[in-house]
């Protein structure tokens, strides 16, 4: 790098501005085919040569200070709002640059990019800045493995050269052979970078239903899949008839098993803070007459049927309000049995009491014989532990709960059963 004086590098970036201005403002009809394809050439040359001197600016800035003496979180945001860039974008920019760029160290000595290699290539405009994303990840990778320098460095050189040949899409095919032949035992050893990466997103899809995406660490993915599957194996019903659901189906209702599972140790008195709770929010209207759509506090929609099923169980707060927004009833904790019932019904129940069914207590609900829509009591007498998928199927498949004795009994369909004998969980 050349020695300026202040003057000539303002000139230079006004003559920089001027050719790019004056280039992009030719007409292009004189050029044969051959001129057209190295004009184009050129200019993707000068666009990616001057998205790398970010990789001067940037440590130009943080040598100074400036960034920290405006915001409070880095440089990224820093030149987010220097130059109106979202925050995905301004953070790539920075990474390259921390990893392209000179260093300065706190003595004020220089030395050179950790990416030597790359940082020429980029500067020269040979490679894209996705596929200084793609070569970036993989090196830090395998850096966070410990491989030794000079590996490092080797491998550094290899994806510079795939880079020239091949595009990022591409690259980054190539770039994980390379992490499985140099990292047999597994690339993501390094809990630091899981750390870093580690992520969760759950938003609408724009069909009334949310998309769930994440990257686990290894321990919560270990978590999730032992949880997970235990809950998603398939549940025949009591009629030997086989789980209709699909895996995908299944994993899901499991998740919302797990949830459930959460929500409802949070209501228990030694818990700290306060119990996590569903409020759902209907009209009138919709109460008396059934139909129509009611709001969670979180905004997804459900029908009104959906809604007074997950009301049914314990710890759900629901409100009924009128067209002006008035509150004309609203659900109380006289519907949430107490932690004594809960003791007497698991004692009573031993888990899910659906014939057949095994699963522990942890993972059942308290589900109302007679709804309480329908002016059931919370009692004993009244409340039956199910699992989920026994609770959601209870009245969807057409099977009666009779108490006797004070004890539940299931009444199979006529499709079933033709003589509709009470069956119960011989537990
Ligand atoms: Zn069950």
């Amino acid at each position: 790098m050349t020695t300026a004086l202040a003057g000539e590098v303002v000139a230079a970036a006004d003559a920089a501005l001027a050719a790019v201005s004056e280039l992009t403002s030719c007409d292009l009809t004189a050029l044969d085919e051959r001129q057209l394809l190295d004009v184009i050439r050129a200019v993707e040359k000068i666009r990616r040569m001057a998205e790398s001197f970010d990789n001067v600016t940037i440590p130009e800035l943080e040598a100074r200070g400036i960034p920290a003496r405006y915001v409070l979180r880095g440089t990224s945001q820093f030149v987010a709002g220097l130059l109106n860039l979202a925050p995905s974008e301004s953070g790539a920019r920075v990474r390259h640059a921390h990893e392209l760029g000179a260093r300065v160290q706190l003595s004020g000595q220089i030395s050179p990019p950790l990416l030597p290699g790359l940082a020429a290539a980029r500067a020269a405009g040979m490679v894209t800045s996705k596929q200084v994303d793609v070569i970036i990840r993989c090196l830090g990778t395998l850096r966070g493995a410990q491989l030794p320098v000079d590996e490092l460095a080797k491998a550094e050189m290899f994806l510079v050269e795939q880079a020239e040949l091949f595009d990022a899409a591409t690259l980054a095919g190539i770039a994980k052979q390379l992490l499985d032949t140099l990292l047999p035992d597994g690339t993501l050893a390094d809990e630091r970078l899981q750390q870093r990466r580690r992520f969760l997103s759950c938003v609408p899809n724009g069909e009334g239903m949310h998309r769930l995406t994440a990257d686990l660490d290894t321990e919560t993915a270990a978590l999730a899949l032992t949880v997970l599957h235990s809950l998603a194996a398939p549940k025949p019903s009591a009629d030997g008839d086989r789980d209709e659901r699909t895996a995908g189906q299944r994993m899901h209702d499991a998740l919302r098993s797990v949830l459930k599972i959460a929500q409802r140790s949070a209501e228990l008195p030694r818990s700290a803070g306060l119990p996590a709770t569903v409020l759902i929010t209907m009209t009138v209207e919709q109460f008396e007459t059934r139909t129509g759509l009611a709001a969670t506090s979180f905004g997804q929609k459900m029908s009104v049927d959906q809604a007074l099923r997950i009301a049914d169980q314990a710890c759900v707060a629901w409100v009924v309000h009128n067209s002006k927004g008035g509150v004309l009833n609203y659900g109380t904790t006289q519907r949430c049995a107490t932690e004594k019932q809960t003791l007497a019904l698991i004692a009573r129940d031993k888990g899910c009491a659906f014939p057949g069914c095994t699963d522990p207590p942890e993972w059942t609900e308290k589900h109302h014989v007679i709804p309480w829509s329908q002016g059931g009591q919370t009692d004993l007498n009244n409340l039956v532990l199910l699992c989920d998928h026994h609770h959601d199927r209870i009245d969807s498949h057409g099977w009666r709960i009779v108490m006797q004795a004070g004890v539940p009994w299931f009444v199979p369909p006529r499709w079933i059963d033709a003589g509709q004998t009470p069956r119960r969980n011989h537990r």
